[in-house]
């Protein structure tokens, strides 16, 4: 069964006039003999979040330090808020203020207390002065870590670590957030927190990049989604779309029959196995009052009816042949 997340409604503008944040062409990254971007290519437009998903070793958390200035390319161009960034080179001052990034490995100090984590990162961010207070007192009320910011980090839950190293990478209110699986680890309480304080980002009009194994929450938080294998986009598009280029948009539909039939069902587009009956549906609420209406006429008694419609799991299976989970 599908969680449900506490959502806010995705942007959707229509792309043409939008002002691309983020633009990254023929991207292409090697470390000694192994390929890790072959010609990725991406685009994130402003107030959108984009879903960056693939196999493990597509290229993902290369192509989002390359973003952030942490690993330089060996050949592309990247294009940050308008401006063309040479990304064979180490990232500027400017960027580090309006970039905010939220590694897969927890960048905080687990010898310092929460708060002193956010006097320190909003240090490194460049803050100014007479912000930081404020900035820091958003963060803690923001991660539900009020009454926690004078305990060592170290000591905290994997959940609570997760929060502090969202806020440590947003404090400076960022333009653009670069996230690196932010829900590995965290416990379902966490999760639904840590969804809420992106939520309130999109609210703001952040954009935002993440990698995610959680192919549920990308299929719900995303508006777009980049699927990645082998250090390149093999598709890109909003669900939707995805869904329509791959599997098609049927329901498909399995019906549990009580007992063999007596007689061969005729029934058009049915497939039959044993007490199974499959069929693809278009229009559930069409198609399946007719189809159980033949059923019945056939006298055939109906255990259980299930619909799978297609998700963003299914996309993923058809493009790469692998399921994330292996
Ligand atoms: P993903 O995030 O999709 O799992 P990565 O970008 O981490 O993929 O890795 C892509 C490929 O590049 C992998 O084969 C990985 O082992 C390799 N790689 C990534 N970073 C380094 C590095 N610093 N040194 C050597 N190889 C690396």
């Amino acid at each position: 069964m599908q969680t449900s997340y506490p959502i806010t409604s995705k942007s959707h503008e229509q792309g043409s006039q939008m002002e691309n944040v983020l633009e990254i062409r023929n991207a292409y990254k090697r470390f000694n003999g192994t390929k890790a971007l072959c010609g990725a290519n991406l685009t994130l437009q402003r107030g959108h979040w984009l879903a960056l998903v693939g196999p493990n070793g597509a290229g993902k958390t290369t192509l989002i330090r390359s973003i952030a200035g942490r690993v330089r390319l060996d050949t592309g161009q990247l294009s940050l808020f308008g401006q063309q960034v040479d990304p064979t080179r180490a990232s500027s001052e400017v960027l580090r203020r309006r970039i905010g990034v939220v590694p897969q490995d927890l960048a905080i100090y687990f010898h310092l207390t929460a708060i002193e984590n956010l006097f320190s990162f909003a240090a490194f961010h460049r803050v100014d002065q007479e912000d930081i207070k404020q900035r820091v007192h958003w963060a803690l009320e923001w991660t539900g870590l009020n009454e926690r910011r004078n305990d060592l980090a170290g000591d905290f839950s994997g959940g609570m670590k997760r929060r502090l190293n969202l806020a440590c990478g947003v404090l400076h209110q960022p333009e653009l957030i670069l996230l690196d699986e932010p829900m590995v680890g965290v416990d379902p309480q966490s999760r639904e927190r840590i969804w809420d304080m992106l939520n309130s980002l999109r609210e703001k009009g952040t954009s935002i990049l993440l990698t995610t194994h959680q192919l549920d929450e990308a299929q719900q938080m995303a508006d777009r989604v980049i699927v990645l294998d082998h250090g390149c986009e093999i598709a890109e598009g909003t669900i939707d779309e995805l869904i329509l280029q791959t599997v098609g948009e049927d329901h498909q539909v399995e019906i549990l029959l009580r007992e063999q039939p007596t007689s061969p069902l005729k029934i058009d587009g049915l497939s039959i196995e044993g007490l199974r009956v499959r069929c693809r549906m278009i229009d559930i609420a069409g198609q399946l009052p007719s189809l159980l209406a033949n059923l019945k006429e056939a006298r055939c008694e109906v255990q259980e009816i299930r619909i799978h419609t297609p998700t963003l799991r299914d996309v993923f299976l058809s493009l790469t042949g692998r399921d994330l989970r292996e």
